[in-house]
């Protein structure tokens, strides 16, 4: 019966979305196998509430462990065994398996906790794991049972026909499969910030596309590289997905040319949010996603959101507005974006940094000094001139 190893997969919300249970878990589904096609060999299926992997002995059962949790809706995935359901048989399939854990680790306690899924089995739960229990105590002479603090917790889940015995519960990152909630354009930068963001929202289901600026020749190709390093890097969280790419120098050119050098910040910001804007529009993108965290920098402060909030009529998503930077880089290193986020390579918000940024600027007085602007034609011709890159997920 055991000739593949065996795993568990538990959905986190996705399992409690009670008439669309069906669709969160069969987009669940279609996520894991998507990640799981890189190997040969691997079985995805969906019973009763559950979803199992059967993976060719060959494939190091880490590296399945690895790529399942990168599923978003994935809360736990436990390496299990596969047994008759029958007392006897789960009796001496625990005793061998639990004389596997005992070569392993150095174990003294243990607790059964058992699962009756299948209400006809003849032995309920607090007797099959009395049972069990007894057959190890048996089976492996040097453990003793402790209900109050074991070593190691055996889990027996009984179901109709094949029952499933495992120790761990590995986490996943939780929230829902990627592509029930909608598409987002995440602004993203190079730096630390806006990955975690597009993360964030991708993990409660968001499906991404992103839009990056540069400054060329101000800021170099190897920067814009950096940039769709760290997006490949996204794309193992978030699927394929499209870059958008636009020089804002000519832009950036005029705002110096014809505002005031203290808002020069502000009116990048804007334009960023206009080109944005259309650009998820054309691309069925219903909201923007930035890495914008309140105070951190001038041009986040409350009233600086306001006055670039003021640029666009689409929703904006901030997910970090109220983490800390410790608290975003934390995320940032969990998710293996970090280490290329801090590579030193220019920003286009770098280029053109007024000395004294208005941390305090008024809609008003922002929107006057952008009246010499002929703000449409300029949007539209940094629109037109984006250059689209296909952004595959890193090996
Ligand atoms: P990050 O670490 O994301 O770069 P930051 O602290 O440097 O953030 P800002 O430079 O003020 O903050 O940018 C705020 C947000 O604006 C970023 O999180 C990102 O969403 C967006 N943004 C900034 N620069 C760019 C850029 N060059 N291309 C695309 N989006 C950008
Ligand atoms: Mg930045």
């Amino acid at each position: 019966m055991n000739e593949k190893n065996i795993f568990i997969v538990r959905a986190g919300e996705a399992a409690l979305k009670g008439e669309n249970k069906p669709y969160f878990e069969r987009m669940l589904v279609e996520r894991i196998k998507k990640l799981l096609k890189r190997f040969d060999g691997v079985e995805v299926t969906r019973k009763e509430g559950l979803i199992f992997v059967h993976a060719d002995k060959s494939i190091p059962p880490e590296d399945i462990i690895k790529w399942v949790s990168k599923a978003f809706g994935v809360q736990t995935i436990s390496p299990a065994v596969e047994v008759e359901s029958d007392i006897e048989a789960i009796g001496r399939a625990a005793v061998e398996y639990m004389n596997g854990i005992i070569a392993e680790r150095d174990i003294k306690t243990f607790k059964v906790k058992a699962k009756r899924a299948d209400k006809q089995f003849p032995v309920e739960s607090p007797d099959i794991a009395r049972q069990v229990g007894a057959m190890i105590l048996k089976g492996c002479k040097v453990l003793k049972v402790d209900v109050h603090d074991p070593d190691c917790y055996l889990y027996v889940n009984v179901r109709k026909g094949i029952s499933y015995i495992y120790q761990d519960k590995i986490e996943g990152f939780g929230g829902l499969p990627l592509g029930t909630n909608g598409k987002g354009l995440v602004l993203l930068s190079g730096g630390i910030d806006s990955p975690v963001a597009a993360f964030m929202m991708a993990k409660r289901g968001m499906a991404i596309e992103t839009i990056h600026f540069h400054s060329y020749p101000y800021t170099s190709e190897r920067a814009r590289e950096k940039v769709e390093d760290l997006a490949s890097q996204l794309a193992v969280y978030c699927s394929r997905f499209k870059m958008h790419i636009v020089n804002l120098l000519p832009i950036q050119e005029e705002i110096v040319r014809h505002c005031p050098e203290e808002e020069t910040t502000i009116h990048v910001r804007m334009f960023m949010m206009r080109i944005a804007e259309k650009i998820a529009e054309k691309n069925g993108c219903t909201m923007l996603v930035t890495g914008e965290s309140l105070g951190q920098v001038a041009s986040q402060t409350a009233e600086a959101l306001v006055v670039t909030n003021s640029a666009v009529s689409m929703p904006v998503m901030r997910p970090l507005i109220a983490l800390d930077k410790t608290e975003i880089i934390a995320i940032a290193q969990e998710i293996e974006t970090f280490e290329t986020s801090i590579e030193p390579y220019e920003d286009c918000c770098t280029v053109f940094l007024p000395k004294h940024p208005l941390t305090k600027p008024k809609t008003e007085r922002i929107l006057k000094s952008e009246s010499t602007l002929d703000i449409d034609d300029l949007v539209e011709k940094a629109v037109d001139s984006e250059e689209i890159v296909d952004i595959f997920p890193k090996k």
